[in-house]
Formats: structure tokens, C-alpha cells, sequence
């Protein structure tokens, strides 16, 4: 007889290779081809509406609707000669995963035939139906009409032969029901205050952008294993496998040869994220087993996003053609890494400048110190903000499990540009003024090292590290949209620039000479933010308990992570700026505990069926092969030798049982709490009984399932194992 295991097994081992197929020599001739670029709107448009369409690309400005019937005739010219059939405008409702709902380019003629056509109304607006996305109580029943609307900052693609136009989504009232809209509001609020710092330095910077490249892990489990494993197809995780004899202790996995129908599926998807002009551009294995990495070149943040969630799309999606199922959950097995998603991010100027690049001249290098000072003090009096920003019942799995980083956010520099800052800190007045030389500063820059880019000097156990011309925030999940972390970075700097400003302008009306007052206040930031440096390593106790010293909030779980969202200054900062109102942060908080309540509950349901109705009855039954055997030996060994021989079967009988019991009587206990806390009115209170009464069961009820897995007959156990899930590729 063979089980369910055994034969998806079999499955997974015999799976033929996929027939590839036949892509173009040169990345060039096929990149971007299935988007509406520039190239192609120069090609479709009128030369006065294709600077319209850049110009509300690049400064925000408005798209007449003469216009934009012309930017509908071209998309949709365009979208006829690649094979499209439908349009469809594509979104990132709160779910955190994309919406579409797709409509055919037709229009019925009257004589029983039909043309193509698609109309500026079309491409502007639409009216999906919102009442089966989360609104956290903002869509009254009764106006469940929900608007999406064309944001022409981020081009239109076609996949799977649908012409796909990324908008915002809306509601009737105006409120944002997705992550675009406060990502771009946010991004446009760092615009506008950054812009106006760099012109105390530039009087030619008009625009700032945050540049995004995130770096993306993932774990491949054949479908076929994954689909004998019931907790990884509805809750993305294991809850339950014992660790493999071996995993990742020999780190042989790290950046070593990657498996032969691993690099097919590899090459195919990036073939088709370069169709849709995603720039990915870095392939390699990870630290745990069947685990892997894609990173691409960094993009202005808006379109990254996008380009994020697309590519999460096409790793599923050719995933499947491969016989992989894609894990992106932050923790899919216990005992080895989870996966994250490293957010690098940086700020970019109209001239082409990095901000956070150290720069050649004093002047240069007073700006990048300006920004820096800013960063380090918006996350020293906001880090609540981006620890809410990350929450999530997968990403609570990983953080602090000493291969991500902790929950307590902290910022990386480097020991050289710690060392610039403590320099700026002991400077006083005097030292400062330097002599006149010619028309450059009268003022005393430490400089700025330039081996900064140097790769060594590199802290990887950092959740926010500098490394050398950008912050690489690491404490992001791997499911997480990069709009939510990108959202708070851009807003808490953005704020802190404001502020800044309004600083330096107050000295300089006090008389202060501008590059002293700018450096009175980078100074004063330094000071004040001293705390939020940390230089060692973050994954040591050790840092723990500094960090409690020095008062750092270390918040382990997303209900209470959540909570800092409703404080009077997290509202007043997203309100300041326009990202979101009260009423829409409120509406946000409860839907994402509302979300962690579901999530975990699904676990816990999970781990009940699993533990009573799999493990149980395996478990029962080969403690009977056993006990019919002890019988057996009975009946033909002397009672002394019997004695003897059967001690260890019967002690292995004993043990079954005693895990078998506490496993029945451990998920009773927790259906019994779950039916309580199901009753506990409010998201927030509930979120947090879940946390604290039913995820405790979770670990006791492992211990002994796993306990289980080493004494029941290999032959019999129904879940594929974690050295099958891990190794098989
Ligand atoms: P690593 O961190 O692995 O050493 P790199 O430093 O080359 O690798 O870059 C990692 C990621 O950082 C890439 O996705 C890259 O596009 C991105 N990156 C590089 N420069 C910037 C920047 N100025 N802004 C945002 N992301 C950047
Ligand atoms: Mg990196």
C-alpha cells in the first residue's frame, strides 16, 4: 500500500523537464515589448500628447480629455497589434494581492457584427463593484460603487492578451481603498519637501523622487508535495514537520549552482518580467534550501511597486509550468531562514543626483549629511510607524528569530560615517568657521570618506542599513507589497524635511547665516538621534536589552505593532501630508487586524484537522502494529526473554500515547478558546486575543505532532516531510 506521501513522491521525482521555450538571443530585442512605453507613445501619439502624458508623469499635471481620447485610440491601436483582446484596469486593493476585471475591446455594430473600441472613459475611470473589498467599515452598504482611476505615472502592460492600465481605487466618498493612492500621495508630500532642501543647495532641483529596488525571496516546493501538505495550500506555511537531519547548517546553499529545472523556470519568468520591461537582473540560490533570491535594477518607486507585484504574479504563474509552487510567506518552515524582502531605497533629484550619495565637494557633502541627519531622526521619533508598516502574521514569524532582523528597528551607517557624525556632534561654533576660501562654504565639512562603498563594511543583521548610496530597509516581509513599507519611509522623512526646513528658516530669520543655521540643525539631529544607531549586532541579546535601555520600542507581534498607528502623532503626521485622513487610518487599522484575526484562525483550524483527522489516526495505527506485535512476542518467547526484548516496543506504545493524548486534549482546549475569543466584539481586542490565547497552543501542539513524526514508521506518515519538501527540486 502506498500513502498519499509516497505517491506524490513519486510524482515529484519522475516529473519530466518542461519543453523550454525558444527566446530571442538578446535581452534588448524583447525588452519592454509588452508595455506602453515611451518609445511605443512616441510612436502612437502626437508629439503634443505625448509630452502631456510625460509631464503627468514626471510634474503630476492633468491629462485633457482631448488628450486622453487620444492616449485611448493609441493604447488601444497598440494593444490590437500585440494580440490583446481585453483591457482591464489593475489595482492593489487592500487585500495585498492585484484586482482586474476584464472587459472585451467590443462594440456590438447593429448588424450582427462588432468592432474593436475602447474610449477615454475607459482608460480614465471605472466603476468596479467594491463591496467585496476590504473598507474597513468606509463603504456603506448601500454605496458600494468603488472607482479606479488611470494613474499615467506607471506604464499599461499586456499579460495573458489583456491590455492591463494600473489606477488607484477609491470609493464613492473619495476615500483610498488600496495602496496606490497614500503611495502616491506620500511620494509626492517627499517630493515637495525634499525638493525644497536640496534648493538651499540647487536652485535647479525642481523634483525629488525615493528610488525602490527590492530584492525579492522566495522558497520553489514541488506541487505535488505541496499539495499533500494541507497547511501549506491554505495557511502558505508548515505547522507542522520536523527538522531534516540536514537544512542549511553546511551553508551549502548560499549562491551555490543552481539546479538545472530551477534555472529553467528562472529564465522563463524573467523572460516574461523583461517582456513587461521589469528590469530584474539578479538570480541566486538562498541561505536555506529550495530557497532563492530575483533583484533587479532600481526604478522610480511607484513603477518598483508595480513591478514588484507583477513579478510576485508571473513567479506563481510560470512557477505552475514548472511543477513549482511558489512560497512567498516570510516563514514556510520552522527551524530554517524565512524569506524577506529587502526594500533598497534612496532619493533621487530631476538632475540625476543620488541624495544619499556622498559627494566630492563640501557643499556636496553638507547636503547628503542633511539628508542622512534627517533619516536617522525621522526614524528615531517614527520607527513605530514602519514597525506597523511590516506587520503581518508571517512577518511576526520571522522577525527575531535570528536570521531576520529584530522587531526593534534601528539604523546601520558604518563605522566611518559614524565616526563623520560623532565628529559633527563635538563640533563646536568655532571650530566650524573656517577662513574664506574664495566663493565656495566658509565652513568646516568633515569629509566624508569615499571608500563608503566599499562592500565590507557591511552589517547584515541591520533592519535599516546604510550601504553607501542607500538605505537597505531588510526587515520587510517577502509577501508584503513594497507600497506599505514605501508609504511610511517616504511620509516619516518627508515630515522630518518639513521640519528641517522650518528650523533652518527660523535661525536664518534669526540672522543666522544659512549654512551655519543648516548645520546647527544637522547637528542638533545628530544629537537627538543617537539612539537609533546601532552598529553591532542586532541579532544578539545583547541588543535586546541595550536597546530597552536606550528606550527603543521591541514590539514582537502585529496586533500590538498596529496599535502605534492610532497614536495623535502617527494621525497628525499622515493627515499633515495628505497621505491618508483619520478616518482612513482607522478604516486601514481594522482591516489589517481583522486580517491577522482571519490568518491566524485559519492556522488554528488547520492545525486542529491536521493534528485529529491526519496525525492522530497514523499515529493510532501503527501503535497498533506494534501492540499486536508485543502480543505476538508473547506467544512465542519464554516470559524472561519476553520480558526483556519487549521493554522498548513497550515504552514506544507508551510514548504514542502520551503525545496522542496531549495532542486531542491541547486542540480541544484551543477550539474551546477559539469559540471564546470568535465571540469577543472590536478587531483590535479580538487580534489580540488571538495572539495571546490561541497562537500559544500552536507550538505545544507542534512539539508533540513533531515528536510523533520520529516514532511512527516512516511508511505510514501522510505529510510529505520537511527533507522532501527541502531537497526535492
Ligand atoms: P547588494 O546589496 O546585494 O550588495 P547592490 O548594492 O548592487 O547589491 O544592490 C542591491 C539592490 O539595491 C538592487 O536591487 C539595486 O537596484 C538597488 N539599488 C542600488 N542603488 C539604488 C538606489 N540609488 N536607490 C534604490 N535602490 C538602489
Ligand atoms: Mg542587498
Amino acid at each position: 500500500m502506498s500513502n498519499i506521501r509516497f505517491r506524490t513522491l513519486e510524482m515529484a521525482m519522475s516529473r519530466p523537464r518542461r519543453q523550454m521555450p525558444v527566446f530571442p538571443d538578446r535581452i534588448s530585442d524583447y525588452y519592454g515589448e509588452l508595455t506602453f512605453n515611451q518609445e511605443v507613445m512616441r510612436e502612437y501619439l502626437s508629439k503634443e500628447a505625448f509630452n502631456s502624458v510625460i509631464r503627468a508623469a514626471e510634474l503630476g499635471e492633468k491629462i485633457d480629455r482631448r488628450i486622453a481620447d487620444q492616449v485611448a485610440l493609441a493604447m488601444k491601436a497598440w494593444a490590437l497589434s500585440k494580440g490583446a483582446t481585453h483591457f482591464t484596469h489593475w489595482f492593489h486593493p487592500l487585500t495585498g494581492a492585484t484586482a482586474e476585471k476584464h472587459d472585451a475591446f467590443i462594440f456590438p455594430t447593429g448588424n450582427g457584427k462588432a468592432m474593436e473600441a475602447f474610449n477615454a472613459n475607459e482608460l480614465i475611470q471605472q466603476e468596479p463593484d467594491a463591496s467585496s473589498f476590504p473598507s474597513g467599515g468606509i463603504r456603506n452598504t448601500f454605496e458600494a460603487r468603488g472607482y479606479t482611476a488611470w494613474d499615467p505615472t506607471s506604464p499599461a502592460f499586456i499579460m495573458d492578451r489583456t491590455l492591463c492600465i494600473p489606477t488607484i481605487f477609491v470609493s464613492y466618498t473619495g476615500e483610498a481603498l488600496d495602496y496606490k493612492t497614500p503611495l502616491l500621495k506620500a511620494s509626492s508630500a517627499l517630493d515637495h519637501e525634499a525638493t525644497a532642501v536640496c534648493r538651499y543647495f540647487n536652485k535647479n532641483v525642481t523634483r525629488v523622487f525615493a528610488t525602490l529596488g527590492w530584492e525579492q525571496e522566495y522558497f520553489l516546493v514541488d506541487t505535488a508535495l505541496f499539495n499533500a501538505r494541507p497547511d501549506l495550500v491554505l495557511s502558505g506555511r508548515t505547522l507542522f514537520g520536523h527538522s531534516s537531519a540536514k537544512d542549511q547548517q553546511l551553508s551549502d546553499h548560499y549562491f551555490g549552482i543552481i539546479p538545472e529545472r530551477v534555472i529553467d523556470f528562472m529564465r522563463e519568468f524573467e523572460y516574461e518580467a523583461h517582456r513587461l520591461g521589469i528590469p530584474v537582473r539578479t538570480r541566486h540560490n538562498e541561505v536555506a534550501p529550495n530557497q532563492f533570491e530575483c533583484a533587479p535594477v532600481y526604478e522610480e518607486v511607484n513603477v518598483a511597486v508595480d513591478h514588484n507585484q507583477l513579478l510576485m504574479h508571473l513567479l506563481e504563474k510560470v512557477g505552475k509550468r514548472h511543477g513549482y509552487t511558489v512560497l512567498l510567506h516570510e516563514k514556510p518552515y520552522a527551524g530554517v531562514n524565512g524569506s524577506g524582502k529587502h526594500n533598497n531605497w534612496s532619493m533621487s533629484t530631476n538632475l540625476g543626483d543620488n541624495l544619499l550619495s556622498p559627494g566630492k565637494t563640501p557643499q556636496a557633502n553638507l547636503q547628503f549629511l542633511v539628508f542622512l541627519a534627517s533619516i536617522l531622526k525621522a526614524l528615531d521619533s517614527h520607527s513605530e510607524i514602519l514597525r506597523a508598516y511590516i506587520a503581518s502574521a508571517g512577518n511576526d514569524l520571522r522577525l527575531g528569530a535570528h536570521e531576520a532582523p529584530p522587531a526593534i528597528i534601528s539604523a546601520f551607517i558604518g563605522t566611518q560615517l559614524s565616526e563623520t557624525l560623532d565628529l559633527i556632534e563635538k563640533l563646536d561654533k568655532k571650530s566650524l568657521h573656517r577662513k574664506s576660501e574664495g566663493n565656495g562654504l566658509n565652513i568646516n565639512i568633515p569629509k566624508i570618506p569615499e571608500i563608503l562603498l566599499d562592500n565590507t563594511d557591511r552589517n547584515r543583521t541591520s533592519p535599516f542599513a546604510f550601504t553607501g548610496n542607500k538605505f537597505e530597509f531588510r526587515a520587510v516581509g517577502s509577501s508584503s507589497s513594497c507600497a506599505k513599507p514605501m508609504i511610511a519611509l517616504n511620509l516619516i522623512v518627508a515630515d522630518q524635511l518639513k521640519k528641517f526646513r522650518q528650523e533652518v528658516d527660523q535661525l536664518v530669520a534669526d540672522k543666522v547665516e544659512l549654512e551655519d543655521a543648516i548645520f546647527q540643525v544637522v547637528k542638533k539631529y545628530v544629537k537627538e538621534s543617537k539612539r537609533i544607531r546601532f552598529e553591532g549586532n542586532s541579532y544578539s541579546e545583547e541588543w535586546v536589552k541595550e536597546a530597552a535601555k536606550r528606550g527603543l520600542p521591541n514590539i514582537p507581534d502585529t496586533p500590538h505593532a498596529l496599535k502605534s498607528l492610532l497614536k495623535k502623532d502617527a494621525i497628525r503626521l499622515f493627515e499633515e501630508h495628505h497621505v491618508l485622513t483619520e478616518r482612513e487610518v482607522r478604516a486601514r487599522y481594522e482591516i489589517k487586524l481583522e486580517n491577522y484575526t482571519r490568518k491566524v484562525q485559519i492556522e488554528s483550524r488547520v492545525i486542529g484537522d491536521l493534528a485529529i483527522n491526519h496525525i492522530v489516526p497514523i499515529a493510532i495505527r501503527y501503535q497498533n502494529q506494534l501492540i499486536e506485535n508485543v502480543k505476538g512476542l508473547k506467544e512465542v518467547l519464554d516470559s524472561k526473554t519476553y520480558t526483556a526484548l519487549s521493554k522498548n516496543q513497550l515504552d514506544t506504545i507508551r510514548e504514542i500515547s502520551e503525545h496522542i493524548s496531549v495532542i486531542r486534549s491541547q486542540v480541544l482546549k484551543m477550539t474551546e478558546v477559539r469559540k471564546t475569543v470568535n465571540s469577543i466584539e472590536g478587531a483590535e481586542k479580538q487580534a489580540i486575543a488571538y495572539r495571546e490565547k490561541v497562537v500559544p497552543f500552536f507550538e505545544q501542539i507542534r512539539y508533540h505532532v513533531d515528536k510523533l513524526e520520529l516514532l511512527v514508521d516512516n511508511e505510514l506518515w501522510p505529510l510529505p516531510k520537511y527533507r522532501e519538501l527541502l531537497f526535492v527540486r
